[in-house]
Formats: structure tokens, C-alpha cells, sequence
């Protein structure tokens, strides 16, 4: 049913050869403490303030799991339609890095918390089917710290080491940049739903690898995959993309040899170049964390996170469009996010017209929001606000610029609508005594032509009187209430 309102995607690259991507994102969680131990999350807070034995990987110092970051896990694997394992058991994967004090990452291996899932993308596949992204797993580890390279010393900041984090990997099903594009901005807003993650790559709290291979057109087999890091937006990823599908292309039409191998993006160059060739996974030396016990996740726990979860945006969309009647363009742009959504949702139930309201949510609303940086839950027109103002306009006490000045007023005060229309003198309050002079004045000035070609059938004319009308009033009136008033005064010279 929903197959016919998505875009065909067309692959740009039309060589013999086809891309395999398949991207890695890690979601930083927004829990209070770390994952095993009570040192709170924070971004900005001065260098290694938020440390403790645990974390800085003392020895004899044991780790406690979050059990909190365990629900949040769930909640990204149940929204992702994944399986959720029945234990959790965590693993040691052991490499050296300089922010890694420990000289290893409490993370997943053989068992994840979640697999087998799939994100259904708002695009069509090649063959007409919507698209379909498998999600291979996403599982639980914990986050390293960061250098700092000052000069010609590096520093260490501990404080976003042991941060939760859930790595969700997916399937090499993307065929196209554009495709990873689609998938990255579907996955991050299907996130934003649950809660779960700030989600911004400007402070890393959501970061992607993407592995790319390319392969003859038709074959099953994969090619030789680089790994791409160093990511730093949606963008990046596209053009990094962009980049290795140029770069496999022409060493394998040359006749070369690629290597697997990690490279990095360089966001100045617009290219990657190699870091280092990749590791198998047995160079980690995976081997069960002994100093966490696995526990189990009973069926209880997983249905109560699952009754938690929100109506996920691909369903609301379908539902805007379905039971609103509103363009996709609109539905899009309303169910992009969470809070917006439910902003329109709380002034359908103030006053029940979905297109005229969504009109005024996508328009003003947004200019405003975006020109004041804020979201909406920082905005200071409140819903029954809004809706008091649209009912002015509707019921004539103010026409559709003078609303549009009003509103733009209240986006700066706060202050009620029929407040500011009034302070900005801008409501129509007729005094009907006047209305009806100005109506008889501009019918006996213009008795002898606009009002006998009127009253000869030539309605087109009204729209003169009104105006003229409307001059006499200094445009405190209503334009269609005018008209009307017109037509019935005409009337009777008809008869
Ligand atoms: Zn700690």
C-alpha cells in the first residue's frame, strides 16, 4: 500500500559495477551515569572531572552495568523490529589506544542484545518494492575517552570513557550514497523518537562507519571492502561514498588490486586515504568479561519496553496522510519530528482542520522557529495560542496578512493573539452603522456604472465596489463580508 508514494531511487554510477555499503552507527545514550560505573554523562564538563576508578581501568576496580542503558538498548532494538537476546553477556575486545586505559573495550561479541531487524526506508528499491535495510544486530559497549593533540604533546580526556553506547550495524544492502543517505536520516529520526540519545554528530553522540565494496553487475559474491571513519555528517558519509565507489572503480578497471583496509575521510581534501589494513576479528582477542556475571532479560521486561514505545514515525506518516489528507510534503515535514508532531496533533484537538492548521505549522510556525533558533518546545506561542489566532482569521477579525503580522508579534512577546491584535490595532471590530454607509455612499457614487454592470449580471465588478468599500473603512473590514453585504443590498434594486 505505502510502495506507490515512494521515490524510485536511481543509481547515479551506471558502470558494470554495483556498490555494497553497509553502515555502522554508533548512539552515545543519554543515561544519567555511565555504563559500569556511577560517573555521570556530560559533554563539556572540564577534563577528566568525571572519572573514577572504573573508568580510568584501575586494576582491582569492578564494574556494575547500567541497567537503564540495558532498557534503552532494548528500546532501539524493539523500534528497529530486532530480536532481543534472552541474556546479556558482555565481552572483552582487546586493543590498544591511547585512550583506552584499560587496553580493552567492554563490548558484545557472540551474543548482541538485539539482531535480526530491519528498517523499512521511504524510497523504492530497484524493483518497485520499498526498501528494506536489514539490521544485523546492535549491541552494548562502552565508549573510549579522547586525545587531545596539543602542539607536540597528546593529552587525555577520560570523561567520555564508559560512556553507554549501542553500535547498530546493518546489512550490506544499500546499493547507492544516496541510499545510505536515505537510511542514515530515517535512522536518526526513528532514534529521535524514543528518547534514547542526543543524536548529534556535532558533539558525537551519533557517529557512523560506512563499509563499501563494489562488485560486476549481477554478481553474488562481495568485493574486497574499505572501511571509511572519520564521518562527521550525513554528507560526509555521501561523499566519502562517492569518493571509494570512484576509486574501487578505477583501480579494478585498471586492472589493479584492492586491499581490505581502513581509510580515513578527510573533510578538507574531500577524500579518504588508507589508515591501516583492517584486522580481522581475532586480532581483538575476544574473550567473556569476567568480571560481569551475564543476567538474564526476561519476556516481561522486553513487552513493558515495548508498551512504552511511541507511534514510530514511518506509521504516523501514513497516518497524517491518511486520516489528515495532507500532502507528503507537509506530512514529512511535521512527523520529521517527535515534538513538532505532537505540537500539530495537541491543536488538531483545539480545532479540528488538519490542512489549515498543518498550513500555518509548516509555514509561520517553522519560519519562526527557524529564525529564532529555538525548538518548538522553547517557543512561546502555545498551541491554544495559535488556535485562538486562527479563529480570528476565520471569523474575520483579522484577514491573512494582518494574522500573519499579528502572529509574528506573539512569536516575540508570548502575549495572546487578541491581545496583540488589538495593541497593534489591527482587529476588525465593525460598527455596523458605518459599514452600511460606506456600502450606500459606494453605491450611489457609482450607481450609473460598476452597479448597473453589476446588477446587469457582470459579477466580476463586486470585487471593485469592495474595494471600494473597503477604502472607505481604511481596510478595517472584512473583504468577504463586504461582498456579501453587497450582494445583498444589490439584490433588492434586482427585484
Ligand atoms: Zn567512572
Amino acid at each position: 500500500m505505502a510502495s506507490s508514494l515512494w521515490p524510485q531511487m536511481t543509481n547515479a554510477t551506471t558502470t558494470d559495477f554495483e556498490p555494497v555499503i553497509g553502515l555502522e552507527v554508533h548512539c552515545q545514550l543519554k543515561t544519567r551515569s555511565k555504563m559500569f560505573c556511577a560517573c555521570k554523562v556530560r559533554f563539556g564538563a572540564p577534563a577528566n572531572s568525571l572519572t573514577c576508578p572504573v573508568c580510568l581501568g584501575l586494576p582491582g576496580a569492578l564494574p556494575m552495568v547500567n541497567h537503564l542503558a540495558v532498557e534503552y538498548g532494548i528500546r532501539i532494538g524493539l523500534a528497529l523490529n530486532c530480536q532481543i537476546a534472552h541474556r546479556v553477556k558482555f565481552d572483552r575486545k582487546n586493543y590498544f589506544y591511547p585512550d583506552l586505559p584499560k587496553g580493552y573495550q567492554v563490548s558484545q561479541y557472540d551474543e548482541p542484545l538485539c539482531f535480526d531487524g530491519e528498517l523499512q526506508l521511504p524510497i523504492n528499491d530497484a524493483t518497485g518494492n520499498p526498501k528494506v535495510c536489514r539490521i544485523t544486530r546492535a549491541h552494548l559497549e562502552e565508549d573510549a575517552g579522547k586525545s587531545i593533540h596539543m602542539g607536540h604533546s597528546t593529552l587525555v580526556d577520560l570523561n567520555r570513557a564508559g560512556t553507554p553506547l549501542v553500535e547498530i550495524v546493518g546489512g550490506p544492502d544499500l546499493r547507492s550514497p544516496e541510499e545510505a543517505y536515505v537510511y542514515l536520516t530515517t535512522l536518526k529520526r526513528n532514534l529521535s523518537y524514543l528518547g534514547i540519545s542526543d543524536l548529534s554528530m556535532e558533539k558525537g553522540s551519533l557517529r557512523c562507519d560506512a563499509n563499501i565494496s563494489i562488485r560486476p553487475r549481477g554478481q553474488e559474491k562481495f568485493g574486497v571492502r574499505s572501511e571509511v571513519k572519520n564521518l562527521n555528517s550525513f554528507r560526509a558519509v555521501r561523499a566519502a561514498l562517492e569518493f571509494e565507489i570512484k576509486r574501487h572503480t578505477q583501480v579494478l578497471e585498471s586492472g589493479g588490486k584492492l586491499t581490505q583496509e581502513t581509510r580515513l575521510w578527510d573533510e578538507e581534501k574531500l577524500e579518504t586515504r588508507s589508515m591501516r589494513s583492517k584486522e580481522e576479528a581475532t586480532d581483538y582477542r575476544f574473550f567473556p568479561e569476567p568480571d560481569l556475571a551475564t543476567f538474564d532479560v526476561p519476556r516481561e521486561w522486553v513487552e513493558k519496553v515495548r508498551a512504552t514505545l511511541p507511534e514510530m514515525p514511518e506509521k504516523r506518516l501514513l497516518r497524517f496522510l491518511h486520516d489528515f489528507k495532507l500532502n507528503q510534503p507537509d506530512a514529512e515535514f511535521l512527523v520529521g519530528e517527535k515534538a513538532l508532531a505532537d505540537w500539530y496533533e495537541a491543536l488538531l484537538k483545539l480545532y479540528d482542520e488538519p490542512r489549515k492548521v498543518a498550513a500555518w505549522v509548516v509555514g509561520e510556525v517553522n519560519r519562526e522557529l527557524q529564525e529564532r533558533h529555538v525548538g518548538i518546545d522553547e517557543f512561546k506561542v502555545k498551541a491554544t495560542q495559535l488556535v485562538e489566532l486562527i479563529k480570528l482569521l476565520d471569523t474575520g477579525k483579522l484577514n491573512n496578512i494582518t494574522a500573519k503580522e499579528v502572529f509574528k508579534a506573539m512569536a516575540e512577546t508570548g502575549e495572546p493573539a487578541l491581545a496583540v491584535a488589538k495593541r497593534l490595532g489591527r482587529l476588525i471590530e465593525q460598527d455596523e452603522g458605518e459599514v452600511d454607509a460606506a456600502i450606500a455612499e459606494v453605491i450611489a457614487e457609482f450607481k450609473d456604472k460598476a452597479v448597473a454592470d453589476f446588477l446587469k449580471g457582470e459579477t466580476k465588478v463586486l470585487g471593485f465596489l469592495v474595494g471600494q468599500a473597503m477604502r472607505k473603512l481604511k481596510g478595517k473590514a472584512n473583504p468577504k463580508d463586504i461582498g456579501a453585504r453587497f450582494e445583498a443590498r444589490l439584490s433588492e434594486h434586482r427585484s
